[in-house]
C-alpha cells in the first residue's frame, strides 16, 4: 500500500523542492484519496488531463504546470471551478512540480532535452541554475539542430539565425524561458534552445548572431514529469501512464 504521503516525500526529497523560489506552489495543490495505486503524469493540469485521470480512476494527477500560479485571480471560478471540481468528486490528488522539475540533473525537463538530442551538459547557470551550457555530441549546422528538434520532438522549430552557422557550443532551458537568452549570448554560445520566442528575440538573434530556437514549450516538457512517472513506478508498487496532448505552444 502506498499512500500519497509517500509519493509526495520522495517526490520532494528527490527534486528537493525546499531549494527553489517557485511562482507556484510545489507539491500537493489539491487533496484526494488517502491511498495512491494510480498516478497519471501529463505536462500540464488541463481538463482534458484532469477528465482522462477521472476516466481512468486515477488516484493521482502528477503534472509540471499544477494551478494556482502567483499574479493569478485567487478566486475559484469558471474553468478553474471545473478542474477543481473534477478532482474533488473523484478524489483525485493533483500534485504540481514547476522549477524543481526543470532544474533535476536526471529528472529534469532540461536533463531530459539532453539527452534526447544527445547534448552534454557542461555546467548549469543564470536564474536558479536553470539555463544549461554543454556541446552537442557532434558539431553540426543550424538547420540539422532544427530539423532534429523537429523529428525528436515532433513539432517545426521557429528558428532565427544563419541556417548553415556551426553549432559547437549550445545553451537550452525548456519551456517559456527566452527571458534567458541575453544570459545565454553572455555565457558565449552559438545557439539557445527553449521553448517560446517573443518578439524580441528576434532582433537579439540578428545582431548578435547567436541563433534563437523555439522548439516549443509543451514540446520541450513533456519528458521531466514522464521519466518522475517512470522513477515513482520503479519505486513503489504504483501504475503509471502519461497522458498526452496536442498543443502546439
Ligand atoms: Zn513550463
Amino acid at each position: 500500500m502506498t499512500t500519497r504521503r509517500d509519493i509526495l516525500d520522495w517526490c520532494d526529497h528527490t527534486l528537493q523542492t525546499r531549494l527553489f523560489q517557485d511562482y507556484a506552489p510545489n507539491g500537493l495543490q489539491v487533496e484526494g484519496c488517502d491511498e495512491v495505486a494510480k498516478i497519471i503524469t501529463a505536462v500540464t493540469a488541463s481538463r482534458a488531463a484532469i477528465d482522462y485521470a477521472a476516466g481512468q480512476g486515477a488516484d493521482m494527477l502528477l503534472v509540471h504546470h499544477g494551478m494556482f500560479w502567483k499574479n493569478e485571480p485567487i478566486t475559484i471560478t469558471g474553468w478553474k471551478k471545473q478542474r477543481i471540481a473534477t478532482l474533488l468528486q473523484h478524489q483525485i490528488n493533483l500534485a504540481g512540480y514547476h522549477l524543481p522539475l526543470d532544474a533535476h540533473p536526471e529528472l529534469g525537463n532540461n536533463a531530459c532535452l539532453a539527452k534526447r538530442m544527445g547534448w552534454q551538459t557542461d555546467y548549469a547557470c543564470g536564474e536558479q541554475n536553470l539555463l544549461h551550457i554543454g556541446r552537442p555530441d557532434q558539431v553540426e549546422t543550424l538547420s540539422y539542430w532544427a530539423g532534429e528538434l523537429m523529428q525528436k520532438l515532433g513539432r517545426a522549430p521557429v528558428v532565427v539565425g544563419d541556417e548553415a552557422m556551426q553549432i559547437k557550443k549550445i545553451a537550452w532551458c525548456t519551456g517559456g524561458a527566452q527571458g534567458f537568452f541575453q544570459t545565454a549570448i553572455d555565457e558565449g554560445v552559438d545557439a539557445f534552445v527553449t521553448g517560446e520566442i517573443s518578439e524580441a528575440q528576434y532582433h537579439l538573434a540578428n545582431e548578435t548572431g547567436v541563433a534563437f530556437i523555439s522548439a516549443g514549450h509543451h514540446a520541450t516538457e513533456r519528458y521531466g514529469v514522464r521519466a518522475l512517472g517512470q522513477a515513482l513506478a520503479q519505486a513503489f508498487d504504483v501504475s503509471v501512464h502519461f497522458f498526452d496532448e496536442q498543443n502546439p505552444a
